[in-house]
């Protein structure tokens, strides 16, 4: 059998592969390429994924970097069958529905921007209507009941205790005489979450396709981040000002909002502090979370029973439109405002951060994974002004990071998840990070246990038979084409010096124009100064 890296391959985003075997092809999750343009372009070119010839699809959850892509294959003649457990199928709906919104709404505003410019009609990755389409197609599976799709092939849903529903998946495959075992761990979750159980224990296969986000360090523990959590209601709250929480709708809205719940019980909420969950997204999937406390642990099912709901509070208000999002803005005096998307790249949280970033004695908290190219890990990283809707916005607010709520296990919780494993010949494929993150953790994974670990590269093919040399086949032009960096730098150096040659012109303009042409100038100086001093850092940094 062969497998296909279609995503998710030294990067954290795209989640994908693609099984061949005995002349079937199955996919295991379709998650959308997110961060700089250069990775998002791979969203268009779904051809190289054959969708018409994936027989089915196995879905690990809702998060749209394991499954933002469904509707466009579906779009592009996909008709099988999309197996995932019943609480992903809720929050899949409401995902993709609300993911096509977005792109219909930036197609819709780029088609805008081209009109202006004598250009074409920009049309969306995908709609609202292919995202219905892709329903019908849902079948759902339980945790731990065993399916077939065909003879030969047997498919196991564990617990992989990271979002609700969110899914191990175990296949065991008979190719001629041999039976193989593989596990995609989809995203192992942070053990003690307060919502989910743990990541199931898995002991035994012959290969595994591990996460390894958080590969090269650990978090804080819950304690810490809850602390910190409090800091930073305390350090706005003071100050009048607001704690802007960029969060992803699922799992870590909730674990906020349970956090919070945990702080106003003990006093450290103020009681005059109102708290505004600004994502209709985030509203309803907190719905569903209501109606599926049986996925919970133990903690959290034992506080429901009792009748008290973790997932309110008496200061919590929603905000479902936009009138009342841009509301939240006019109110003066201390709030905390909890709003999506997580990394900051689309939806109502830049209207927010555009409001509040340059504000001393506000703070912004930053609760989950920012992804390279994203404007939060831009924030995170430090840079003193952020880009939002064509400005630049100064950063004064106070940053916060706090892992320790993280929906992902950390490095230690990967081995302790692995040390599970009792199969001494198990090979390991390492995605779902970054590069240095990955060999970080594949140096520990071979000390510690000795087993034989690779990290794939994008659109890399793999031969798997068990209890034979692994064969690997990648395809580097295809994967990450070569920036010509000598014509590009050439280029605009020649224009400098078509520019320097046009001096008397510059002069001859009248003052208003000039001062114009010398602020287009200095914007373009402030990029090269950016790619000077991110070049001139010694490590990259967080
Ligand atoms: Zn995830
Ligand atoms: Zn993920």
């Amino acid at each position: 059998m062969k497998i296909k890296f279609m995503g998710a391959a030294r990067t954290v985003t795209g989640s994908c592969y693609i099984l061949e075997t005995q002349g079937h092809r199955l996919a295991i999750d379709c998650g959308m390429h997110q961060g700089s343009p250069e990775i998002e372009k791979r969203n268009w070119d779904v051809d190289i994924y054959e969708p018409r010839k994936i027989e089915f699809f196995l879905i690990t959850h809702a998060h749209i970097d394991h499954c933002g892509l469904l509707p466009r294959f579906v779009q592009k003649g996909f008709q099988g069958r999309i197996y995932t457990t019943p609480p992903t199928r809720d929050l899949l709906e409401i995902m993709l529905l609300d993911s096509a919104h977005i792109q219909e709404m930036e197609a819709q505003w780029k088609s805008k921007r081209n009109l202006r410019h004598g250009e074409k009609h920009t049309q969306p990755l995908y709609t609202q209507e292919d995202v219905r389409a892709a329903f019908p197609l849902f079948e759902i599976k339980a945790y731990n009941a065993p399916f077939e799709p065909w003879p030969g092939l047997k498919v196991n849903f564990k617990d992989a205790g990271h979002i609700l529903g969110a899914s191990i998946v175990e296949l065991w495959i008979a190719e001629d005489r041999f039976q193989s075992k593989l596990v995609f761990s989809g995203d192992v979750g942070r053990p003690a979450q307060l919502l989910v159980e743990d990541a199931s224990p898995i002991r035994a296969a012959d290969f595994l396709f591990l996460e390894s986000t958080y590969g090269d360090r650990d978090h804080k523990n819950e304690e810490d981040s809850l602390n910190e959590l409090a800091e930073a209601i305390a350090y706005s709250y003071a100050r009048g000002e607001k704690v802007i929480i960029p969060a992803f709708a699922v799992e870590r809205t909730q674990e906020v909002i349970y956090s919070l719940h945990l702080l106003a019980k003990e006093g450290r909420l103020p009681a005059d502090m109102p708290v505004f969950l600004d994502s209709p997204l985030a509203i309803r999937a907190t719905e569903i979370f209501r109606h599926y406390t049986e996925y919970f642990d133990e903690a959290a099912k034992r506080l429901f029973q009792k009748g008290e709901d973790p997932l309110s509070l008496p200061q919590l208000r929603f905000t479902e439109t936009t009138e009342e999002s841009m509301a939240i803005n006019r109110i003066s005096g201390p709030a905390i405002v909890i709003s999506a998307s997580g990394m900051a790249d689309a939806g109502r949280i830049r209207h927010h951060l555009r409001h509040n970033l340059w504000r001393e004695g506000a703070s912004i908290v930053f609760v989950g994974f920012q992804a390279q190219g994203t404007t939060g890990r831009k924030i995170v990283d430090g840079m003193e002004r952020v880009r939002l809707f064509h400005e630049d916005i100064a950063v004064k607010a106070r940053i916060f990071t706090i892992n320790g709520f993280s929906a992902h296990a950390g490095q230690t919780q990967i081995i302790e998840w692995l040390g599970h494993f009792q199969s001494p010949h198990l090979q390991i494929f390492l995605v779902h990070g970054e590069f240095s993150a990955q060999q970080a953790l594949a140096d520990l994974i071979q000390h510690r246990f000795g087993f034989k670990v690779v990290i794939p590269d994008y659109l890399e093919e793999a031969t798997l038979q068990a209890g034979e040399e692994l064969k690997r086949a990648a395809y580097p032009e295809k994967a990450a084409p070569p920036v010509d960096w000598l014509s590009l730098l050439a280029e605009t150096e020649s224009k400098m010096a078509a520019l320097r040659g046009r001096k008397s012109r510059l002069e001859s303009k009248p003052w208003l124009e000039q001062t114009e042409l010398k602020d287009r100038i200095l914007e373009l100086n402030r990029s090269l100064n950016e790619i000077l001093s991110e070049l001139g850092r010694s490590a990259p940094g967080r």
